[in-house]
């Protein structure tokens, strides 16, 4: 098996299967209890909390636990223009996540002012798109790096330049492979998700900025100081400490390692494919990422070639939403500009420290058979 989605979803590591279990056998008890075995818990979160904030420049107070990244998409989002009521209007970059994407489009069918912002052709926001809007009670949503390229956003920059405006970044993908500290940035809420870093799937995180007035979405019990309701997931919370501990360690191993496989996808597929364009540009990009698309894609099946992999062992995916068995034409690569076959014939390799420079190797070779037997 030669797995190469690690953006869509990591291996757990040793380390972190390990630190959970405990609180799933013993330590069992609700972190609301007053009694030792719940405090027990309590404690625990806390530190986990204490840990994960610092690892993004944050105070523990500003940071909630949820169930992951679509979780604190939809949180933000929904808060922010519903319960919280702290904007009217809603400005989201056209390469988002279906996490923002889609709550975007139901509230703007719940009357809110919504717009979406085009991309230049390398998938960046470019800041005079941002300008002309109104920014005052407007929240902003514009992901830190893409899944499907990448690409890295200067949300410095847009933060600058939107000073009125309240900004969140999705961090999913950025988090933990690259440096995200949330004051550089300067936003006002962050989403993140442990199982793109070796953690466990169903948890993540979202950074509040002090000092704003959240009110909850999800309601309930008065659990992360009453804005997110629901016990605790303790082994889960735990695990993703343990991840993100892991991955601020392991950085620069992690990023070099990485780095040296994805030039060597980038080079092989150049050399052994032709017709080929990698969308993934060479600048500010995250290092586990290279996403390439094929200019003769009219006469090539995207989904028989990501079959074709699968068959000889090889996972990748083209990022793109699977919908009633028909794959879509990725929205990211039309939104770059790229025609809708070669959107709907794109492969996306994302590896990661477990991925090796043989499998990547292999891999290639198994993908310039699959489009040279597609071709003739
Ligand atoms: N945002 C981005 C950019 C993602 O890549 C993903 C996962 O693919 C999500 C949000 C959703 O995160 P989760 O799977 O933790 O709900």
């Amino acid at each position: 098996m030669i797995y190469l989605d690690n953006s869509a979803t990591t291996k757990v590591s040793e380390e972190v299967l390990e630190v959970m279990l405990p609180w799933l056998a013993e330590n069992y008890g609700n972190p609301s209890s007053i009694y030792s075995l719940g405090r027990r818990a309590r404690v625990a979160i806390e530190n986990a909390r204490e840990e994960i904030a610092a690892s993004i420049g944050a105070h523990p107070a500003e940071l909630i636990f949820t169930s992951g990244g679509t979780e604190s998409d939809n949180t933000v989002l929904k808060s922010v223009l519903e319960e919280s009521n702290l904007a009217d209007t809603l400005v989201v970059g056209a390469i988002e996540h279906h996490a923002i994407l889609n709550p975007a489009e139901t509230l703007k069918s719940r009357g809110i002012k919504s717009h979406i912002l085009p991309v230049d052709n390398e998938g960046r926001v470019p800041l005079e798109n941002i300008n002309p809007f109104n920014l005052q009670r407007t929240l902003i949503s514009i992901m830190h790096a893409n899944n499907e390229t990448g690409v890295i956003q200067p949300i410095a920059e847009i933060r600058q330049a939107t000073p009125d405006a309240l900004l969140h970044t999705d961090a999913v993908q950025s988090f933990g492979k690259i440096l995200v500290n949330v004051k550089e940035l300067g936003v006002d809420f962050a989403s993140f998700s442990a199982h793109k870093i070796h953690g466990p799937k169903g948890i993540g995180a979202l950074y509040i900025r002090k000092g704003i007035d959240f009110k909850s979405h999800q309601q309930g019990g008065g659990q992360e100081r009453n804005r997110r309701a629901g016990t605790e997931p303790v082994a889960l919370i735990i695990g993703f400490q343990t991840a993100v501990r892991k991955a601020m360690a392991e950085m620069n191993f992690r990023t070099q390692h990485t780095t040296a496989i994805i030039e060597k996808i980038r080079i092989l597929a150049a050399e052994k494919i032709s017709q080929i364009r990698i969308n993934t540009p060479l600048e500010n990009v995250l290092p586990t990422i290279l996403n390439i698309s094929f200019t003769d894609a009219h006469r090539l099946d995207g989904e028989a070639i990501l079959q074709s992999l699968d068959i000889q062992g090889v996972f990748a995916s083209n990022g793109s939403a699977c919908v009633s068995g028909s794959t879509q034409a990725s929205h990211v690569l039309l939104a770059m500009g790229l025609p809708a076959a070669e959107a709907k014939a794109a492969v996306r390799f994302s590896v990661s420290k477990y991925t090796t420079m043989q499998e990547a190797e292999k891999a290639i070779e198994i993908l310039a058979d699959i489009i040279e037997g597609m071709r003739e």
